[in-house]
């Protein structure tokens, strides 16, 4: 069999537990969706992460991840619950634990910054990789972020946070600091070489120039922020300033990286009625390598495309014509 070697993809920004949404439609926009969201949130056990995040993670596994950084809010026992279906499964995780001072539900509260710091390292100590996830300026006040920011960079660990997905969280922070997410975010000292904003959908120029000033990457999620009608992300701006880009299957409506860093494409071409607006090894790296970057990885395993599959088939440059012409299904089982 002809095959293509090709470093293993990285997901970056999943939330695993989300997966059972697939398929359901109902939710009139992003806030009508996340009411649905927290009643299966609400409801999980340590058990039922357990098992049911071994399904999802053999699914991404099938797709060609081989890094899954988990961004997760579901509570401590929870968390060591999605380490253990991940060692199950056979997937490299980084556990992104979600800092959660308010809103949301009650299980995905600390009491205070300390408190959730305490948590990281309870984790961190059993030898899992870790990084700090504030969840976003909504759910994390300022004094929190500012905490938050302090550690990551004197411990050298990630910080991922959601930022500038939906129009209502920037007026939100508008309103309550005078300035728009990704500024706040600056201010307090959470952004860096280490940290990685998620969505950055409606970043505006001011809050772009901050991220390529501090060496910041942004994950992007094409597939979810199309099912929640997000918007679409200034990938052409990110690029122009030399930002760094990696991709999510953040709520798993679909797992498929190929079709990610498609999406990722498109949106550009759409925004500027130009093609080629990253190149083919741009896309595969913001598949991988940047994805690990932005985890902290170092190594993490290859993985092998048929390259007779009938989606390749009479196709000259085949890594073109994975990415815009084939789904996940050409990678092969290991
Ligand atoms: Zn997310």
């Amino acid at each position: 069999m002809a095959t293509l070697t090709l470093p293993g993809f990285v997901n970056a920004h999943s939330h695993a537990f989300q997966r059972a949404l697939r398929g359901r439609t109902e939710g009139a926009d992003f806030w009508g969706w996340r009411e649905s969201m927290l009643d299966v949130a609400g409801g999980l056990s340590p058990d039922q992460v357990r098992s049911g995040y071994v399904q999802v993670y053999r699914e991404m596994l099938a797709a060609g991840y081989r890094v899954v950084g988990e961004f997760h809010y579901l509570g401590l026992a929870e968390a060591h619950a999605a380490v253990e279906a991940a060692a199950e499964a056979g997937i490299e995780i980084v556990l992104l634990l979600t800092a959660y001072g308010r809103g949301g539900l009650e299980r995905f509260r600390q009491g205070s910054a300390a408190d959730y710091l305490s948590q990281l390292e309870e984790v961190r100590a059993t030898g899992v990789r870790v990084g700090l996830a504030p969840h976003s300026v909504r759910a994390c006040p300022r004094d929190w972020l500012e905490e938050l920011g302090r550690y990551a960079a004197a411990e050298r660990l990630p910080l991922h946070v959601h930022a500038d997905e939906q129009p209502r969280e920037i007026e939100e922070c508008l309103a309550e600091h005078g300035l728009r997410p990704i500024e706040l975010l600056a201010e307090t000292g959470c952004l860096g070489p280490h940290a990685t904003v998620v969505h950055a959908t409606h970043a505006d120029a001011h809050e772009l120039d901050l991220l390529a000033e501090a060496g910041s990457r942004v994950c992007v999620c094409p597939t979810t922020e199309a099912n929640l009608g997000d918007g679409f992300c200034p990938v052409e701006e990110i690029c122009r300033r030399g930002i760094g880009i990696c991709i999510g299957s953040d709520s798993n409506v679909r797992i498929d990286p190929l079709e990610e860093l498609r999406e990722l494409e498109g949106i550009a071409r759409r925004r500027t009625g130009k093609r080629g607006v990253l190149s083919v090894s741009t896309l595969l790296c913001c598949g991988a390598d940047e994805g690990a970057a932005a985890l902290g990885v170092e190594r993490w395993p290859d993985i092998e495309a048929d390259l007779e599959h009938r989606s390749l088939a009479g196709v000259e440059n085949v890594h073109a014509g994975l990415v815009f012409g084939a789904s996940a299904d050409v990678v092969i089982p290991s």
